[in-house]
């Protein structure tokens, strides 16, 4: 028996504190127990990370004070996983332990919330007497109580919070009351159900088509095998993934085990959440950020408790704690919010790998444009692939066509936003009532020099991504060499003069669309005008039900949305997401128009998109064109081989931050010659430069980037430096391993 906990305390500290543990707490104490521990002159909650039977400090330890809560509340697998991320991630284990269990449940232990309810004495009788006069008794008390009294006559119990809020007063008219006998308050366990009230109509697995059918044996067969392993699911937008994902799950069930469902949180709407629920009802428990924390609590105790067995949510749903989980479907696995962008800075997609890996549990990712990442670990035999490439019920893709915006600018004198083509279309269907989405894919606050007349971007010549525009010191600079490049002051292609930033934003759009079609209701969506939570829904609806013709919005609206009368689906400015410094902006920029094209289409009328580009023959926008993801993986590959990018390498990125530059300069430099000395030759390096985003929030971003194909290679001798360096006071280093973003 171990006499030793090792124990994480919870206030923000990074480190591990041995304690004894005294005798009549051996059987209880396992990893992931709760625990109340002597903490200096306090007393404070933490959690056992580990167990031992030395310390270095045996002489002085102290002994843990108590136990919270029954089980321990992180589940064994799921405790190895949180030990996994930290040292993957290089995070300290007590942000990986903050990050599987929600703060929900963190905060509140293991305890349902207790509420006092309150109840009428002898209720029946004074609802039968209620109907005709008033209660003599009740008659004689002061008006608060009486009104009280009514409340409770009316409603029956209720919480004494309620019946306060109701009542608008205090405590002490309830507690007379009690005191007089005439009403009781006692506790009560009150579990709070999100989806109380809402009885969904149960829906019945569909005859599956063809392709869905051998997908769905593919990863049933994964799912019987003793190593179940991953399936990438490549799945065109419209091809049915979802009833796959469902009956994939019912396979699990079935079996009696359980499931995970991870969604985007931007997909997270409740239109996706209805479809499991209707499909399974209450077996389905939702970890979703906009409920409430004590929803989130509830929920995930109806999972640890066994009532739940399917857990559907964000990022964070993949630690709930679903006891052994048959099946982890990562839906839209491509997108790069399963990252999460603070310590750890895990990718929820990976660790879901992980997870099924520790739990024996077979993965599925599926996406209508899998990250070259999943491509390549298809190649190379380590993930299975299953495909469908087919619209359900025969429905075509969308036609697209790709518009040169070079040669409209010839035609009419001028750059133009929108072509003579995309502007018809619209007119088109305004006349028979058909919906339009317009997209503009304004990403980023880094601009880059675009030349309007021929299309001219300021590119490096050694790394061939665009280069960018350092405000401050006026320079052009590459973020992957460090390449330096005067401002031109005309375009070097055409010599023209009027050679600027690119930078148009979805409001010019909505204005000039006013003035192109002064009758169409317009809606814009992107980050302004969706501060408020509910008005990304409200807009839908209104689009939904034909309140709105034209739907103008950015990322925001590329993915998920399902509204048969789109027949047309305009892009703006196609390439801007291609002139980011990173060598990903092909892959992203493939991705999106996938997925923006796949908007149209949906119902019984074919679809169209247009697309306009100043680059209309960059392979990310012809392989766009042509559906060719394939082709489109073959040749991003090709040249992420060539410079040994990801995924033919792990790329971690040492971002130094800090108000006073000087200080900034120092600490990285100083960081770097440590870490050079140690990292093996394998690992490509570069001394410390200013990041794209130079600046910001005030403090000054210095970047390290190192490759390598073994990660470990590059955390080891990092964390070797990090244990002994001192980083100047104001200065702070993130570490951020397999980074999606180099800003
Ligand atoms: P994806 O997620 O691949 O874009 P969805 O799962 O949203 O596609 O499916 C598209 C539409 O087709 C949905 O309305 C869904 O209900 C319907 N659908 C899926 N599978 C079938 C099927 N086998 N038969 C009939 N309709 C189906
Ligand atoms: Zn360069």
């Amino acid at each position: 028996m171990a006499s030793i906990a090792k124990v994480v305390v919870e206030i923000s500290l990074d480190r591990e504190f041995d304690y004894r543990i005294p005798a009549h707490l051996q059987s209880v104490i396992k990893v992931g127990t709760q625990v109340v521990v002597p903490f200096h002159s306090r007393e404070l909650r933490g959690f056992v990370v580990g167990l031992a039977n030395h310390s270095a400090f045996s002489d002085k330890l102290k002994e843990i004070a108590g136990v919270v809560g029954e089980k321990p509340l992180i589940p064994d697998p799921i405790m190895k996983l949180a030990y996994w991320i930290a040292d993957y991630y290089c995070a300290p284990i007590e942000h990986a332990v903050r990050t599987v269990l929600p703060s929900a449940v963190r905060k509140r232990g293991a305890q349902h919330k207790k509420q006092l309810v309150v109840s009428l004495v002898n209720d029946s009788g004074r609802r039968d007497a209620c109907g005709t006069e008033a209660v003599p008794q009740e008659a004689r008390l002061p008006e608060k109580q009486q009104m009280l009294i009514q409340i409770l006559l009316q409603h029956g119990s209720m919480t004494l919070s309620e019946l306060k809020e109701r009542g608008e007063c205090s405590d002490s008219p309830v507690r007379t009351l009690e005191k007089n006998g005439l009403v009781t308050i006692a506790e009560s366990t009150i579990q709070r159900d999100p989806h109380a009230g809402m009885e969904l109509l149960r829906t019945k697995p569909f005859d599956l088509m063809a392709e869905q059918q051998t997908a769905l044996d593919i990863i049933n067969a994964a799912m019987d095998r003793k190593k179940p392993g991953t399936v990438l699911l490549h799945g065109v937008t419209g091809s049915g993934k979802t009833e796959v994902y469902l009956q994939a799950i019912q396979h699990a069930l079935d079996q009696g085990k359980g499931a995970i469902v991870l969604v985007p949180e931007i997909s997270l709407t409740p239109q996706t959440v209805d479809r499991f629920r209707s499909r399974f009802g209450n077996c389905v428990a939702v970890l979703h950020s906009s409920l409430s924390e004590g929803e989130r609590h509830d929920e995930w105790h109806r999972i640890r408790n066994g009532e739940a067995t399917i857990a559907i949510g964000a990022r964070s749903a993949l630690f709930a704690p679903v006891e052994n989980p048959g099946l982890i479907v990562v839906d839209e696995e491509h997108e790069p919010t399963y990252k999460q962008d603070e310590s750890p800075r895990y990718n929820a997609r990976d660790v879901a790998v992980m997870r099924g890996h520790l739990e024996n549990c077979c993965v599925v990712l599926g996406s209508a444009t899998p990250a070259l990442e999943s491509f390549s670990n298809v190649r190379s035999g380590r993930y299975e692939l299953a495909e469908m490439l087919q619209r359900v019920d025969d429905r075509s893709m969308p036609l697209m066509r790709v518009v040169d915006m070079r040669i409209e600018a010839e035609k009419e004198g001028r750059p133009q936003i929108f072509s003579r083509e995309l502007v018809n279309g619209i007119y088109d269907r305004l006349n028979c009532r058909e919906q339009v989405i317009l997209f503009l894919n304004r990403r980023g606050f880094s601009s880059s020099l675009q030349c309007e007349q021929c299309g001219y971007v300021a590119e490096c010549e050694a790394c061939s991504v665009s280069m960018t525009y350092h405000k401050r010191e006026h320079k052009l600079l590459c973020h992957i060499c460090g390449a330096e490049k005067k401002v031109p002051d005309r375009c070097p292609d055409c010599r023209d003069p009027d050679f600027k930033y690119a930078g148009m934003g979805t409001q010019r759009i909505e204005e000039v669309l006013e003035r192109l079609c002064p009758n169409a209701r317009v809606a814009r969506m992107d980050s302004d005008t969706m501060r408020r939570k509910d008005s990304y829904r409200r807009v839908l609806d209104d689009f939904r039900i034909g309140k709105i013709d034209i739907l103008l919005g950015t990322q925001m609206i590329a993915k998920g949305l399902d509204f048969p009368n789109v027949t047309l689906v305009g892009v703006l400015y196609a390439d801007m997401s291609l002139h980011v410094p990173d060598f990903r902006a092909g892959e992203r920029t493939f991705q999106l128009l996938t997925q923006v094209a796949g908007r149209a289409g949906r119902g019984e009328k074919a679809g169209e998109v247009i697309v306009q580009a100043y680059t209309p023959h960059h392979p990310a926008i012809q392989a766009a064109n042509s559906l060719d993801y394939e082709g489109f993986c073959s040749q991003d590959l090709e040249f992420r081989k060539e410079l040994s990018y990801p995924p033919f390498s792990h790329l971690v990125l040492l971002t130094f931050k800090g108000e006073s530059e000087g200080d900034v300069i120092a600490a990285s430099d100083r960081f770097f010659e440590r870490l050079e000395r140690i990292l093996p030759e394998s690992v490509i390096h570069s001394p410390p430069m200013p990041a794209p985003l130079a600046r910001a929030k005030g403090a000054y971003r210095y970047q390290i980037m190192l490759r390598c194909e073994h990660t470990v290679k590059m955390t080891k001798p990092i964390r070797h430096v990090m244990t002994s360096f001192r980083l100047p006071k104001g200065v702070s280093l993130s570490v951020d391993v397999d980074a999606l973003s180099l800003l």
